[in-house]
């Protein structure tokens, strides 16, 4: 270890492995550190193990982070670059809907296993077993001392720590306390992109089904996601939920948060829709009325909530009354599920003091920081890993140039 390397990398994750790669091939000395005694273990887990690396659709508006920082990495890693980067590794790529874009094999394998491929085939280092406890900024370079002894000399250090989301794979508050420690500041990390938990406990009746909806959280400002609810015996997962947890976290800050659920996103116009189905349908009682429309466990609840009678055939006014709770049912939202279900962290390292080119830190020449560990979440949907990778590489620019 009494090498001076060029780039000492911390973390070797989807951030890390990428910027550790782009480094390599430009010609310089790399060293990766890994606490794990396996690398890349988040992306193993990444979209229930199938990874979902990016997405078409990859813009600032995907992320709560200054739109300005997102730009600038999209401008050095966009969507297309994404995509011929992976099939240049190697890996044969999908499309699925709204632009998630996966390895074709369904494996998240396919990834990680091209990205360490390709480094290996560099000559770059890869320790993995060490962890990085300490990092000092000398005159000439940076001392990086690891948990287990070895202390490393280098000119650039990589911080690619990730974030303290879900624990049980990687997650630590390691990099938060090494940005720290070198000058940064870091705005408390909160669990994103996790289950909600609803007050109301009637709904646990419906855990297990799953429902195509559209939520609005009431915060400020108003925040709306479509797709798959799911239930469950504490609230609700599934993109729908996990898609309005960002600002729902904020605004639990202040209590809890009023949430809207429509569960007939495809009606333009619900009233319309109920006339004509009141004229064909309108002599069924409810629960027929509302069969082939809702599921039926959802229309059970529909009928004891708003009090209509089984029995009796259906009654416009207390339709139009059942409508309207279907279209904006309102929740209310208590907490998020904790860290170890969360996928993602919001906050982290403050982004003003990074530059917004080259993700080195303004405080500290030398130092880059990338992926998880700064303060930008996006939505489910391949925003998460598309930033690690397009961060990690647009500091390997910064870096090869140097
Ligand atoms: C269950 C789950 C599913 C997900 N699915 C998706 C998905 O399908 N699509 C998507 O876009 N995003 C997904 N994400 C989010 C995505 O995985 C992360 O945003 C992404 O991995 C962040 O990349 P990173 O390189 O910043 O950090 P990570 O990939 O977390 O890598 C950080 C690495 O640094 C190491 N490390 C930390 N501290 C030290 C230290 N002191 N010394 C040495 N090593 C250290 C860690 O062990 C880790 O290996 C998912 C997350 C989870 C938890």
């Amino acid at each position: 270890m009494n090498t001076l390397y060029d780039v000492a990398v911390v973390g070797a994750g989807a951030s890390g492995l990428l910027c550790a790669l782009e480094c390599a091939r430009g010609g310089k000395r790399v060293l990766v550190l890994e606490k794990d005694p396996l690398p890349a273990r988040k992306i193993l887990v990444s979209g229930n193990g199938r990874c979902n690396l990016t997405n078409r659709h990859v813009s600032p508006a995907a992320y709560h982070a200054d739109p300005n920082l997102i730009e600038s990495a999209l401008a050095h890693f966009s969507f297309e670059n994404c995509r011929h980067y992976f099939e240049n590794l190697g890996v044969l790529l999908t499309e699925q809907e709204q632009g998630r874009i996966f390895p074709a094999t369904g494996k998240a394998t396919a990834v990680a296993d091209s990205l360490k491929a390709a480094l290996k085939e560099t000559g770059a280092e890869l320790l993995c077993g060490y962890e990085v406890t300490h990092i000092q900024r000398t005159k000439t370079d940076f001392v990086v001392s690891t948990q287990q002894g070895p202390t490393v000399h280098a000119r650039n250090v990589v911080l690619a720590c990730g974030s303290c989301a879900y624990p049980q794979v990687t997650g630590t508050n390691a990099g938060y306390e090494l940005a720290r420690q070198l000058g940064h500041t870091v705005l408390p990390p909160r669990p994103v992109l996790s289950g909600l938990c609803l007050k109301e406990t009637a709904l646990a009746r419906l855990s297990g089904v799953k429902c195509q909806v559209r939520t609005t959280a009431h915060t400020t400002p108003a925040a709306h996601a479509e797709g798959e609810l799911i239930f469950t015996n504490y609230g609700v997962n599934g993109p729908a939920a996990l898609n309005i947890s960002q600002a729902v976290s904020r605004a639990l800050a202040s209590g809890p948060v009023k949430v809207e659920i429509n569960f007939l996103p495809q009606l333009e116009n619900p009233g319309d829709f109920l006339q004509a189905r009141l004229t064909r349908l309108g002599t069924r009682k409810p629960k027929d009325f509302f069969a082939g429309l809702i599921h039926e466990s959802l229309a059970n609840l529909l009928i004891d909530f708003t009090g209509l009678r089984k029995q009796i055939p259906t009654q416009e006014q207390n339709m139009q009354r059942a409508f309207q709770t279907l279209t904006a049912w309102p929740v209310t939202v208590t907490a998020l599920r904790p860290w170890k279900e969360a996928m993602v962290a919001a906050g982290g390292v403050k982004t003003r003091e990074i530059n917004y080119n080259t993700f080195e830190s303004l405080l500290c020449p030398g130092l880059y920081i990338t992926g998880e560990l700064l303060d930008v979440d996006g939505k489910s949907g391949g925003f998460n890993l598309h930033f690690a990778w397009a961060s990690g590489f647009a500091a390997a620019q910064a870096i090869k140039e140097k």
